[in-house]
């Protein structure tokens, strides 16, 4: 468990982190979500020690990290995966790691397996790529056999198989009964991957709640209706105050009906005698309801495709 209460960090002017209260359950991936400079890394460097709080603190299982005898075997942490001396290989690597937390060396080669590393444990650190070093950083995390885990983008340059790896890796931590924070800017692999979400923007919390309920906050969830009277049944919904869209990118006879449930319009379509072919509910996506919530949160946002591709990109002579 991880538990922040009123956690602050200033650098400067700057507030990178105001006033965080949340607490991270075991037995779950929790995503950790928000858009560049959100606050997500200074966060997970001070649940580790790697930076002070201005003010508030937070623990793990109850205690500072700084004053854990054994750090690794408490928490584990990917937070920068180039985090290790490129001459030295693999398996010294974490042996060294192993041998400074009174942790049995026979477990370096369990954790190098379960990266799938044991092949090129002996090479240097400096010859491997993104991906490999990732697995590396991962195989450190899991060393100590810890009850809390922190991956800061712990798929960053692997490929799909080994997403999908690290994806059954977190849930089956998760399942065990470890707490897991994990951040990601792929939110259909966020999405797949996590149970809880807590998404921050400007250093301040905008959810902390199940991945459900996050989602069904959307405005983009609706339910589509297909029906021969789409005029008549379009006229009671909007007398009931729903917003009702019948554009040309619809069928004649299909309405996007926003803001009610699917109960609700198959009753009201049954009292008014209008027959109803299909009724369904067209889910938001996690991008979608990331992009809402994050929507005015954005520190470092690009200007939009279109307005680019209308920019003249000849100068007029
Ligand atoms: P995220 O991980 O969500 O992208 P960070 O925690 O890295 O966000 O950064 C949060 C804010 O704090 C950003 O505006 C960033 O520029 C600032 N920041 C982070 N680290 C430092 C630092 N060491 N000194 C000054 N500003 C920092």
């Amino acid at each position: 468990m991880i538990t922040s209460d009123r956690l602050t960090k200033r650098y400067g002017d700057k507030e990178a982190v105001s006033d965080l209260s949340f607490t991270v359950a075991p037995g779950k991936v929790t995503g950790f979500l928000g858009p560049n400079g959100a606050g997500k890394s200074t966060t997970m460097r001070m649940i580790v020690g790697l930076d002070t709080p201005t003010s508030g603190r937070v623990l793990v299982g109850g205690m500072r990290y700084g004053a854990l005898r054994r750090p690794l075997r408490g928490v584990g942490a990917l937070l920068d995966a180039r985090a290790c001396h490129p001459g030295r290989s693999a398996r010294s690597h974490l042996l060294g790691l192993a041998r400074s937390n009174g942790i049995p060396a026979s477990r370096v080669g369990e954790v190098l397996e379960t990266v799938g590393l044991t092949e090129v444990a002996g090479k240097r650190v400096g010859s491997y790529s993104l991906g490999m070093g990732q697995r590396l950083g991962i195989a450190a995390a899991l060393l100590g056999d810890p009850e809390v885990l922190l991956f800061d983008e712990p798929v960053n340059g692997l490929d799909p198989d080994g997403v999908r790896w690290a994806r059954e890796l977190m849930r089956s931590l998760a399942a065990q009964g470890r707490t897991v924070l994990v951040s990601s800017h792929l939110m259909s692999e966020m999405q797949e991957t996590a149970d809880h979400l807590l998404v921050i923007g400007r250093g301040r919390i905008l959810a902390d709640a199940p991945m459900e309920e996050v989602i069904a906050g959307s405005s983009l969830n609706a339910a589509r209706v297909r029906t021969p009277e789409a005029q008549a049944l379009e006229r009671e919904l909007r007398r009931h105050g729903l917003a009702v869209e019948r554009g040309a990118d619809l069928e004649p006879d299909e309405l996007i009906v926003v803001g009610a449930t699917l109960r609700e319009i198959g009753d009201l379509a049954f009292s008014h005698r209008v027959p109803v072919h299909e009724l369904s509910m067209r889910r938001a996506s996690l991008e979608q309801a990331y992009m809402e919530l994050t929507a005015d949160s954005v520190e470092y946002g690009a200007p939009a495709l279109s307005q680019i591709l209308q920019t003249p990109s000849t100068p007029k002579v």
